[in-house]
């Protein structure tokens, strides 16, 4: 029998009715001689009140006793599912992150799946039953339960399909796919059929709404990943292994034109730093990051530009909520190595383009940058990847720049 994971996102299994209809997909799914394994995020916002009430206790949480807090809001909807199930004759077993063998680093709050033994699932599987895995957590060698960072739900369910050897995984949400760009800032963004797996990862990383690290494993282990919507039933996107020559071009356009940029995707919440006149010698970026990524905070875009008098100007961003302590960590180094003033900006956004075809087309980064400037939006650092061009932009700008971009690559309805 076909071994098939679905997951459930948070909207999808928001109140008791919309968890009776969840019950009834995936009876439907079953009943179509799928062997089934679910894979369920908190209901609704459960999360961020977990985490508004542990604040309202502490202003620092512990790291581990936070995660077994936030562990319970998926150990409400996975049992849920399952009452729900049985309720209409189906046989269903809920199952925790521990429960179905999910092992992770120690880094609470943002733990890695190390390791899955899928065998307990397995063997409910083959006895017939629907397992349903509560997303977002596992455990510890040392029994410690850990949570994958938010949107984890998305990693269990890949992780489990790869786990099962399942032909794939549905991803059910409140979106009906991937889109061109945010159908909330861009009225005629296209949803698209398929996508690689590359392409996914930028998106994902970079504004998209599905967990990075899900799309990785799907790529690492090539489990194609459906995401489709829940409450209708309209085709999803297909994130899989697609060459990128002609994948879901505009229809009737030939290869020439298969879409070069893929997609438009956006963040806000951007903030910088900047180091002035930084000694220019051998280990000075090694003094400058590792304090930083000890202290657990991640740099994204960097930026140094070249010396005149042996002394450099380093730029880098962070996520808003770290500048504090990205702060704190960088003025305590420039003192050690000797560099000047610290310098930071929080108002700022990026906006990125991605495709697989803009490997070869040199012209794209040119068409972006000026497509910005016609909008009157000031570029304040670039970075690329072989299939990407990001920009960081002024937070207040990044809508209009992402409709900007939309229309110049033409990636409308049209
Ligand atoms: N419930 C967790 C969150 O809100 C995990 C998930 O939904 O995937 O981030
Ligand atoms: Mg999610």
């Amino acid at each position: 029998m076909a071994v098939l994971v679905q997951k459930y996102g948070g909207t999808s299994v928001g109140d008791a009715e919309k968890i009776r209809h969840v019950a009834e997909r995936i009876a439907a799914a079953r009943r179509a001689g799928n062997s089934i394994a679910v894979v369920v995020s908190a209901m609704g916002d459960t999360t961020d009140r977990l985490i508004e009430l542990a604040e309202s206790i502490s202003a620092a949480p512990d790291p581990r006793e936070l995660d077994v807090l936030l562990s319970t809001g998926e150990l409400v909807s996975c049992t849920l599912v399952t009452m729900a199930l049985r309720e209409i004759g189906e046989e269903a077993v809920s199952m925790s992150g521990a429960q179905a063998g999910i092992r992770t680093d120690t880094a609470h709050g943002s733990a890695s799946i190390v390791e899955f033994d899928a065998e307990r699932v397995q063997q409910a599987l083959d006895a017939g039953r629907i397992v349903i895995v509560a997303g977002f957590q596992g455990v510890t060698h040392e029994m410690d339960v850990t949570t994958l960072g938010r949107g984890g739900s998305d990693t269990t369910a890949v992780a489990l399909a790869a786990a099962l050897g399942a032909e794939r995984c549905e991803v059910y949400t409140d979106v009906d796919g991937i889109y061109t760009a945010d159908p909330r800032i861009v009225p005629d963004a296209r949803k698209l059929s398929e996508i690689g797996y590359e392409e996914m990862l930028e998106l994902a990383s970079y504004g998209a709404k599905m967990h990075p690290r899900s799309i990785e494993l799907a790529a690492w282990y090539n489990t194609p990943v459906l995401v489709a919507s829940s409450a209708r039933d309209v085709p999803g996107t297909l994130i899989h292994d697609v060459a990128s020559a002609g994948a879901d071009g505009p229809e009737g356009e030939g290869m020439e034109v298969a879409n070069k940029v893929r997609g438009v995707t956006y963040e806000r919440g951007v903030a910088r730093i900047t180091l002035r006149a930084v000694p220019d010698r051998p280990g000075i970026a090694a003094a400058v990051f590792e304090p930083l990524a000890e202290s657990n905070i991640s740099v994204d875009t960097i930026v140094q530009n070249a010396s005149a008098e042996r002394l450099t100007d380093l730029s880098f961003t962070v996520d808003r909520s770290d500048l504090r302590a990205a702060l704190e960590v960088t003025q305590g180094v420039a003192g050690t190595i000797g560099a000047g003033e610290c310098v930071s900006h929080d108002n700022l956004g990026q906006v990125s383009i991605v495709g697989t075809g803009m490997q070869n087309a040199p012209g794209v980064a040119a068409v972006m940058f000026s497509a910005l400037a016609e909008a009157g939006v000031n570029i304040e650092m670039i970075t690329t990847s072989q299939i990407r061009i990001t920009c960081v932009v002024d937070e207040a700008q990044v809508n209009d720049a992402v409709r900007t971009l939309h229309s110049a690559f033409e990636l409308g309805e049209g």
